[in-house]
């Protein structure tokens, strides 16, 4: 039996390195704008930690790394996004 390698990548708010599958990704979607675990551009990854995603300067942190500006709107869609994945922890995987 193989046993797969995890994805790793780096939370851009704590900078620890985790499982894909324990992150949230937001990509800059070359189509379709901002997407959340899925799309085809510039990603950034974030971990479900309450400190990181209602981290003051997480709006910075995401537009820096996406190289984009976000609306005030995509922040609360980003909230209830996040919340919903640590309620339903296996949604999406
Ligand atoms: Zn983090």
């Amino acid at each position: 039996m193989i046993r797969k390698t995890p994805v790793l990548r780096i939370c851009i708010s704590c900078r620890k390195t985790y499982d894909r599958k324990h992150l949230i990704k937001i990509t800059k979607d070359h189509k379709q704008g901002i997407m959340f675990q899925k799309g085809m551009g510039r990603s950034a990854y974030i971990c479900k930690s309450k400190k990181c995603y209602s981290d003051s300067k997480i709006k910075k942190k995401l537009q820096k790394a996406l190289k984009t500006s976000l609306e005030p709107e995509f922040f609360d869609i980003f909230e209830k996004e996040i919340t919903s994945y640590n309620d339903n922890p296996n949604k999406g995987i």
